[in-house]
């Protein structure tokens, strides 16, 4: 059948009238790649169909949640359970119970958690927690990270290095731009010197330690070490975003890759199996700060939802199975193997960069470490290979700076028909 995408134009000119832009998060609308965005009717196993009657091989898996692809039936009969019990009580639940004893019987890092109801609560109570724990405002990020969309958070680097950053969204005090200090990544001096300068007033610091929402940045472990040193030294929390990492690079995430022990740490995606949810946890010390007991105040109403924990169980439950991750990650470096190798024939100038199971292909010769190494003109080679997959049934992220998601659901039929399309450009 050929391409067609007129039902999902005919729709968006609705939706552009009633939500801004016609969606409800930015990146949804395709302003980076070329046409409207499809509109999806459903998804199973690795493919999403929309109502056009196109079908996709998927690697966007909702940004990240669906390790195990669409409609996995564990996930679903449990979902399935619950819901027939009732949505929301706003109380306690053994479901949160059975999800959280599940994470820290298994992750040699946590003793505590609490459940939230999105990513960007998640770090938002983090941060809380830190300056909590504190006493002191100050915290630091580094340019290239997506912490969500948190005030304090939407700020890139000033003109400066090491000095104050610039708000990246309109409706952002000063004054919390003012306490949020970015940086490089991969740029150790840089670190020691702010970290020494800031030292008295440093909360926290934040680092996504696989970045992966500006490309994949993939930093030395021995920075990461050092940015766990000094936060030792100078009493500063240590904030590992691992709202993509999480439960992706193993159970453990970056924390069990890199075998560093950060003070807080945040999840969401994976964790909530593709129903909204986020968690933040820490040392029992740490998380004795939070309310009831502690004077670090968080609540929500749907917080630990049934549903949401019922779908977050049902994953980490397939994901805890002998092998899984090691599974995944052969199946993704065989893949991108085969990828590079594709682009290369077709002398596309892409360096495919790999982690567990996410990837992203860079157009650069060599590997990125750092955002301003990104070139956006090479964003073009981005738009041509996405219109060209998506108009032959593999669906990417609509963006070039947006990482790749492998599945457990991917089949070898799926990756070779990928492979075949590149063959095709
Ligand atoms: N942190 C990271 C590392 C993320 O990737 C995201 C979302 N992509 C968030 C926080 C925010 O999560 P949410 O979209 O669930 O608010």
């Amino acid at each position: 059948m050929t391409f067609t995408r007129k039902r999902s134009e005919a729709i968006f000119e609705e939706t552009k009238k009633l939500f801004p832009g016609g969606v409800h998060s930015p990146v949804r609308a395709f302003n980076s790649v070329q046409g409207a965005p499809v509109f999806i009717d459903r998804g199973e196993g690795s493919k999403i169909y929309d109502i056009d009657g196109n079908t996709y091989i998927d690697f966007c898996n909702s940004w990240g949640p669906l390790i195990l692809g669409h409609k996995h039936p564990d996930v679903i009969d449990k979902v399935i359970k619950t819901i027939n019990k009732g949505l929301t009580f706003g109380t306690p639940h053994e479901l949160s119970y059975e999800l959280g004893k599940t994470i820290i019987d298994h992750h040699r890092y946590i003793d505590m958690i609490r459940f939230v109801s999105s990513g960007t609560e998640a770090v938002m109570s983090a941060i809380r927690l830190a300056r909590g724990v504190t006493g002191r405002n100050k915290i630091i990020k580094f340019e290239g990270c997506y912490h969500g969309h948190a005030d304090s958070l939407l700020v890139k680097a000033g003109s400066g290095l090491a000095t104050l950053g610039t708000s990246t969204s309109a409706g952002i005090p000063e004054a919390f731009i003012a306490e949020t200090i970015v940086l490089p990544l991969a740029d150790p001096e840089l670190l020691v010197e702010a970290v020494q300068k800031y030292k008295d007033d440093l909360a926290a610091i934040i680092i996504e330690p696989v970045p992966a929402n500006n490309g994949l940045l993939l930093q030395d472990a021995e920075y990461l070490q050092l940015m766990r040193d000094l936060c030792t030294q100078y009493g500063v929390m240590l904030i590992w975003d691992e709202v993509i990492s999480g439960f992706r690079l193993g159970f453990e995430g970056a924390a069990g890759h890199y075998q560093i022990q950060p003070d807080i740490m945040t999840y969401g995606k994976i964790v909530g199996g593709g129903m909204p949810v986020g968690a933040y946890a820490a040392s029992r010390e740490i998380m004795s700060h939070v309310a009831p007991v502690g004077d670090v105040y968080q609540a929500g109403t749907l917080s630990a939802n049934p549903v949401s924990m019922a779908a977050g169980l049902a994953t980490l439950q397939v994901c805890l199975e002998e092998g899984f991750y090691h599974n995944m990650e052969k199946k993704t470096m065989d893949f991108t193997n085969r990828l590079q190798d594709a682009l290369d024939q077709k002398e596309v100038p892409a360096h495919i960069q790999t982690i567990g199971s996410i990837f992203w292909i860079a157009f650069s010769k060599g590997r990125v470490q750092k955002s301003s190494d990104i070139d956006p003109a090479s964003m073009e080679h981005y738009k041509r290979l996405h219109l060209h997959l998506l108009e032959n049934g593999v669906y990417f992220g609509p963006s070039g700076y947006e990482v790749g998601f492998v599945s457990a659901a991917h089949t070898k039929d799926d990756l070779d028909a990928v492979i075949e399309v590149v063959n095709s450009l």
